[in-house]
């Protein structure tokens, strides 16, 4: 739930002393990864260069190296969880065995990659992702709308979205994929926008979303949709829908988010973009937060302040950190054996 701070005073309406809790600070753990660069007795026969690598977001870099000669293939291997690795990127060597291999920067973190041939695999190389602007706020600083169990994404499946921008002002759609692309840097995940839709999202309306939408925002009055109900105070409202009865790759229980909605109340102007002062994307990226499985902070620095009152609409410290932990990186979900019943997590 968004709630613009109209008056001078933040004190909190009826509807955020229930649903806004005191930020449980769940400390990030660093994972120890033990790697171990496997190459064969004497010599590797891939070579890279291992030096860690750091970049700004979207900043082009490749890693180069050499194959044994006659090495018809090498791929770059990202490692998702740890001793997992996905096949990000592949070349084919120039035939004194040389390649370059281009590193996906668009992921913010940081992530161990390396690459192999047949039978072959290099050392590894970290390379670190950093936004293009210094987030503020701390990395303890987010938490989830479901706490008894990971609520997440599954990163092995096409997230689709659309948007209802018939009541929007201009340049919505422009602003809807501008947090999109922030929400994919945060989180790992790939959104494919779908297009327009005249769906309104309401309460457990997913049935309704076309096949290949799995969240659509929408930009309506409060009155069309039922996910405004006991919220008239809000100016939009973020919402996940649930399945129980999935896995973590380690085998912990899991609920997979399978849809989303973002409705903002059409009447409500805010100037487009993500400059100073309350801005239309500080209103999406905070409810795609939301769907993302985010809840509220009290902390100011953070987007997931239920409050607008912040400057530039950008991720802080604490989003950030929130939004990779469930992740692409925590890799794919798994259905358990017993039909998946359903919930929805707490509106805001
Ligand atoms: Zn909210």
């Amino acid at each position: 739930m968004l709630k613009v701070l109209r008056r001078a005073l933040g004190f909190p309406s009826v509807g955020d002393v229930i649903l806004g809790r005191t930020p449980k600070h769940v400390a990030l753990v660093s994972v120890a990864l033990v790697l171990v660069a496997i190459t064969a007795p004497g010599q590797a026969a891939v070579t890279v260069s291992a030096a860690p690598i750091s970049v700004v977001v979207n900043t082009a870099r490749s890693v180069t190296g050499t194959a044994d000669k006659g090495s018809t293939t090498v791929a770059l291997q990202q490692e998702t969880v740890p001793g997992l690795w996905r096949t990000v990127a592949t070349d084919t060597p120039a035939t004194d065995g040389s390649f370059s291999l281009a590193m996906p920067t668009w992921w913010l973190g940081q992530r161990n990659y390396r690459v192999v041939t047949t039978g072959q695999q290099s050392a590894v190389t970290k390379l670190t992702v950093k936004p293009s602007y210094t987030p503020a706020g701390r990395a303890s600083e987010y938490d989830y709308m479901v706490h008894s169990t990971i609520a997440r994404w599954d990163p092995c499946q096409t997230i689709g979205w659309r948007v209802n921008a018939a009541q929007a002002t201009a340049g919505a759609l422009a602003d809807a994929k501008t947090a999109f692309r922030r929400l994919s840097e945060a989180t790992g995940f790939r959104f494919v926008y779908r297009g327009t839709t005249s769906v309104i999202p309401k309460l457990d309306s997913h049935d309704s979303y076309p096949r290949d939408t799995q969240i659509v925002v929408a930009w309506i009055r409060k009155t069309q949709s039922n996910l405004f109900k006991g919220q008239m105070e809000a100016d939009a409202i973020g919402s996940p829908y649930y399945l129980m009865g999935y896995h973590n790759g380690d085998g912990s229980d899991a609920y997979r988010i399978s849809s989303g909605a973002v409705v903002i109340d059409s009447r409500f102007r805010v100037p487009g973009g993500f400059g100073s002062g309350l801005t239309r994307g500080d209103i999406l990226l905070h409810e795609l937060g939301h769907v993302m499985g985010l809840g509220h902070v009290n902390a100011g620095s953070e987007m997931m302040n239920p409050y607008m009152t912040r400057g530039v609409a950008r991720y802080g410290k604490g989003d950030l950190a929130g939004l990779e932990k469930h992740g692409a990186e925590m890799g794919c979900l798994y259905a358990g054996s017993s039909k998946a019943t359903a919930g929805r997590a707490v509106i805001h």
